[in-house]
Parts: C-alpha cells; sequence; structure tokens
C-alpha cells in the first residue's frame, strides 16, 4: 500500500506539489496557517487537518515547505513555553516512532544539520530535499530535487520524490541536499549577472544582442542563464524577459538563496569573492525591482547604471 502522506506548507510550491501526490493517488493530509492556502488544498483533494501536529499523527511520511530554517526548526521542536505561554506541540512529538520526515523547504546547511539531529534524537528518520524549477516545476511534477541522508531513507522516499520531481540526486549524508542547492544557486547568480553584464557590454560595442546570443549559445559562454533564461527578449521566446521580466524566479528568492551562500562562505572560510558579489547585488535588488520581477531583470539596472555614451 502507498504510504500516508502529511504536508506541512501548502503555499506556492508545497500547494502544487502536494496536489500532483493526490493525483498519483497518495493520501494526503495538510495543513498551513493561511486560510486560502487551505483552501486551495482542499479543492485539489487534499485532506485539511486542523494543525500540523493532528496532520502528522497517522502520517507515514511528512513532507514540510516552508519558508525559511526558522520555521522549519519551530514546526518541528514547538514550544514548551518556560514563561507560562500556551505550549505549542512540534510535529516532531505528534508522529509515530520512525516516521520519515522529508523536508524541500531551502535552509542553510547547519540548519539541515539540527533539523536531523532533532529529528534523529527523538527517534524518527529524516532527509533533507530541497528543489529548484520553481512553481512552474511544481505544478508540472518536474522539479530538480537533491538530496542528503542515509542511502535506506533515500530509497524508501524515492518513488515519493519522483511523482514531485524529476531529475532527483542523492548527493550524500545529512545537508548535503542543501549544500548542492547552495552550491548550484551560486552559480545561477554569479552566471546570471555575467551574462547580463555580456549582453550590455555588447549593445555598447554596437554588437546585437541576436548574434551574441548566436556565438555565445553555441560557444564557451553556454549556460542555462543565457540560453533558457536569457536577460534580453527575443533569443529565447520563453524567457522572462519577453514579459517583462513577470517571474519565473524573482529578484527576491535569489537574494535569499544568495543570503544562504554566503553565510556558507563565510562559515567555510571559503574564498568566493564572485559569491560575496553577486549576493551584495542581488540583496540590493531584491528589495527594490527584484522583489516583484524575475532575477534577470538585474540586466535592467546594469544598462541603467551604465554610462550613457
Ligand atoms: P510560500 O511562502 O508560498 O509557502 C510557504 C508556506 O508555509 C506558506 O503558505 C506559510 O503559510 C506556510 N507556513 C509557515 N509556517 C508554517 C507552519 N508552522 N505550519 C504550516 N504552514 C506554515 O513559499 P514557497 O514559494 O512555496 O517556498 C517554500 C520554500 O521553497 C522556501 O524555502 C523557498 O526558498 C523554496 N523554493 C521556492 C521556489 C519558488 O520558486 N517559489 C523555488 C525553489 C525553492
Amino acid at each position: 500500500a502507498l504510504p500516508d502522506i502529511a504536508f506541512i506548507g501548502l503555499g506556492h510550491m508545497g500547494g502544487p506539489m502536494a496536489a500532483n501526490l493526490v493525483k498519483a493517488g497518495y493520501r494526503v493530509t495538510g495543513f498551513d496557517l493561511v486560510p486560502e492556502a487551505l483552501d486551495q488544498a482542499r479543492a485539489a483533494g487534499i485532506g485539511i487537518a486542523g494543525s500540523g501536529p493532528d496532520a502528522v499523527r497517522e502520517a507515514d511520511l511528512v513532507i514540510s515547505m516552508l519558508p525559511a530554517g526558522r520555521h522549519v526548526l519551530d514546526a518541528y521542536q514547538g514550544k514548551d513555553r518556560s514563561d507560562g505561554g500556551e505550549p505549542v506541540e512540534g510535529l516532531l512529538a505528534a508522529a509515530r516512532p520512525g516516521t520519515l520526515f522529508i523536508d524541500c523547504s531551502t535552509i542553510a546547511v547547519e540548519d539541515a544539520r539540527s533539523m536531523h539531529e532533532i529529528t534523529t534524537a527523538a527517534g524518527h528518520r529524516s532527509l533533507d530535499v530541497p528543489v529548484s524549477g520553481g512553481t512552474v516545476g511544481a505544478e508540472a511534477g518536474t522539479l530538480a530535487m537533491m538530496v542528503g541522508g542515509s542511502a535506506e531513507d533515500y530509497a524508501e522516499a524515492l518513488p515519493v520524490l519522483e511523482v514531485v520531481g524529476r531529475r532527483v540526486v542523492h548527493c550524500g549524508e545529512a545537508g548535503a541536499g542543501q549544500a548542492a542547492k547552495v552550491c548550484n544557486n551560486m552559480i545561477l547568480g554569479v552566471s546570471m549577472i555575467a551574462v547580463s553584464e555580456a549582453f550590455v557590454l555588447g549593445e555598447k560595442l554596437g554588437l546585437s544582442n541576436e548574434a551574441l546570443f548566436d556565438v555565445a549559445s553555441n560557444a564557451t559562454g553556454q549556460c542555462w542563464a543565457l540560453t533558457t533564461n536569457c536577460p534580453v527578449p527575443g533569443p529565447v521566446p520563453t524567457s522572462p524577459a519577453n514579459r517583462d521580466f513577470m517571474p519565473g524566479f524573482s529578484g527576491a528568492l535569489m537574494a535569499k538563496d544568495l543570503g544562504l551562500a554566503r553565510h556558507a562562505i563565510e562559515s567555510t572560510g571559503t574564498q568566493s569573492r564572485m559569491g560575496l558579489l553577486a549576493e551584495e547585488i542581488y540583496a540590493a535588488f531584491g528589495k527594490g525591482e527584484g522583489a516583484t520581477k524575475d532575477f534577470s531583470a538585474i540586466i535592467q539596472q546594469i544598462r541603467d547604471h551604465s554610462d550613457a555614451v
């Protein structure tokens, strides 16, 4: 029989992921703090529990898709409240012994390791499985999934992960999924800036965007930022640049992921000057235009800040 799944966090990513599990025949019980998310989930056939702990009580497998590390750790642990406040039951305390917890949120590597530690200490098992592919990938069930945890837990989770994603990679032990995600997105942030600077430089040199694309996409400048998410309209009709940079992957989310990269760079003492610079550039952009636009709209800022010639 298929495992019963609890799904905690039914937002932009979690909602469609949970809906795909229902379509594949799984019984899914979910919870979110936002009533609109619950209404959409109910319409997609997800059973709605009164709380996170209530959702996980009878589950064989728990998937969480929450905003950031503190949400994951708080939800898993609950709160004892020595200050006399109302105690909050944690997901770990509510689950049956040996439950497999799969956290798909994007969080710091060290938070993921803490998540594994508290999960194991509570008598459960866990995997960190951050995803890439955005809301489009979540809806289509084509997310790339990067897994950290034991080989046995990975094998058990794989059939479920293959429903919400494609390209599932077991990256190593606890935290390895988040490590892969932060490194990949650092490549993406740096390469989008590089591609955008090259297009603006080409424009200033009198080169057409089409010519630069035709050369670089078949030469050594080839990369995803150029050939899939091209920051100028025209060469790649499906890229956000063709629809006024409607995301896609927002500048704010890139800023979040590069913030995690900065944290990882600093805590490991890695020399990553481009990574830190990309973080600085996207941190500012994510608070302004990038809050609502695709991260490739960074090209507009580069163009605007260039001198007129
Ligand atoms: P979101 O804000 O739309 O969804 C998160 C949901 O978690 C919200 O609906 C919120 O109400 C809920 N939540 C918070 N605390 C909760 C709790 N204690 N119990 C139950 N629900 C709770 O965010 P999202 O875009 O779905 O992203 C989720 C995660 O996926 C983030 O870590 C993000 O960085 C990552 N991610 C997002 C994208 C993307 O394109 N949106 C792509 C890859 C990865």
